[in-house]
């Protein structure tokens, strides 16, 4: 057999995600066309012929299989960034430079680079000229960072990811995550009635009646939700992300909106996270305060059991090709993952490279090298896990 350092085409990969870095495909709007059209090219170059799904302008999504029938093995990643953000980065955001070791940008980690080491291992196995015992697919797409339904979602819907495992690229600095948190996206509006700023007691002050329920929610259920926990992930939380209210300055405000952020842990059930803010919203709605409690998106927590053989595999190839034992550990933030475990019941794990506290943030930087590595462990694992042994 080859050994995996022949196999491997480390100007390939550096190249790719350095292009990919350099394509600002910042969501919102999210435009991933020439990030799937790079991805299309260089794997048409190699003879395999991907393909396109997209159902919405600017958002297309990457898809190409090797081998045929079952087991399925997925591979999702994203390909759009978020905003560069205000602050003065030390190399351009998008100019994709690599320098001592490391790819500099806007997406090198969340997660251009993972992306990239999955393209390269998937056309390390095409060339490695082994035929799959069951199909790899690997599924680059739109749409993630907003919580979109032009990506994963449209996928999902087009029966795409249909698998019997699934690995999320998203970065784990190349450990496994089984686990990740919940969401709960949630408005609280306040009804009152304006009046003159002199006369305020002629009126109902929506602003003030809607601190008073920021107050218990961050007195009251602040401090309930810290006291839960879980092994891998942080305890549950709730913030107050957006708040809105108030015309002018001298009119008593008859409306005010605020939203916002719930994250749940294994263990929380649906209708107690709702419960509890509900709650706090019937103490103080009265016929002249008028309160609305919305929840405007809800996914629940995933986890994958830490005995599946796809965890044990990565394990064991992280630690066959980095000389690094890991252990498993879990996601505070949201994924994919969501889509292909929670609703569509895929055993899924998070695995990739690079720091996932660089994600989001100025001078996001990755290792090349973490980048080869992982692509190392992806072509063991599918071998693997695809039946073909090693
Ligand atoms: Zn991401």
């Amino acid at each position: 057999m080859k050994e995996l350092s022949d196999l491997i085409n480390i100007n390939r990969l550096n190249a790719l995600a350095g292009d990919l870095v350099r394509i600002p495909s910042i969501n919102p709007p999210g435009n991933v066309e020439a990030c799937v059209d790079r991805l299309m090219k260089l794997f048409e170059r190699h003879g395999v012929h991907g393909r396109v799904v997209s159902k919405f302008e600017g958002k297309p999504n990457f898809v190409a299989e090797l081998g045929h029938g079952s087991p399925v093995l997925l591979w999702n990643g994203h390909l759009d960034v978020v905003t560069a953000g205000e602050e003065k980065w030390e190399h351009d955001p998008f100019g994709g430079a690599i320098k001592d070791g490391f790819l500099w940008g806007r997406g090198s980690v969340d997660m251009k680079g993972s992306v990239s080491s999955m393209a390269e291992a998937f056309l390390m196995l095409a060339e490695s000229g082994r035929e799959l015992k069951g199909t790899l697919k690997m599924t680059a797409v739109s749409d993630e960072e907003n919580f979109g339904v032009a990506g994963t979602r449209l996928l999902a819907d087009e029966g795409e990811v249909k698998a019997d495992f699934a690995i999320v690229g998203e970065p784990t600095n190349l450990g496994v995550e089984v686990v990740q948190r919940g969401i709960m996206w949630f408005d609280i509006i306040a009804h009152g009635k304006t009046s003159h700023g002199a006369r305020p007691h002629l009126g109902i002050n929506a602003i003030e009646n809607m601190v008073e329920v920021v107050k218990i929610l961050k007195d009251r259920l602040s401090p309930l939700l810290k006291e839960r926990s879980h092994p891998l992930l942080s305890p549950p939380c709730i913030s107050i992300t957006m708040f809105h209210g108030g015309e002018k300055v001298n009119v008593i405000p008859d409306y005010c909106k605020l939203s916002g952020d719930r994250r749940i842990i294994p263990g929380e059930k649906e209708e107690d996270v709702r419960r509890e803010i509900e709650e706090v919203v019937r103490e103080y709605r009265t016929d002249e305060n008028r309160l609305e409690f919305n929840v405007q998106k809800l996914v629940l927590p995933t986890e994958t059991s830490s005995d599946h053989p796809l965890v044990q595999t990565l394990l064991k190839n992280i630690e066959r090709v980095t000389g690094e034992k890991k252990n498993i550990a879990g996601k505070d933030a949201g994924t994919d993952a969501y889509i292909i475990n929670a609703q569509l019941g895929v055993p899924t794990v998070m695995f990739g490279p690079g720091d996932f506290r660089l994600s989001h943030r100025p001078n996001e930087h990755i290792p090349l090298e973490d980048m080869a590595q992982a692509a190392k462990i992806h072509y063991l694992t599918a071998l693997n896990m695809l039946g073909v042994g090693l």
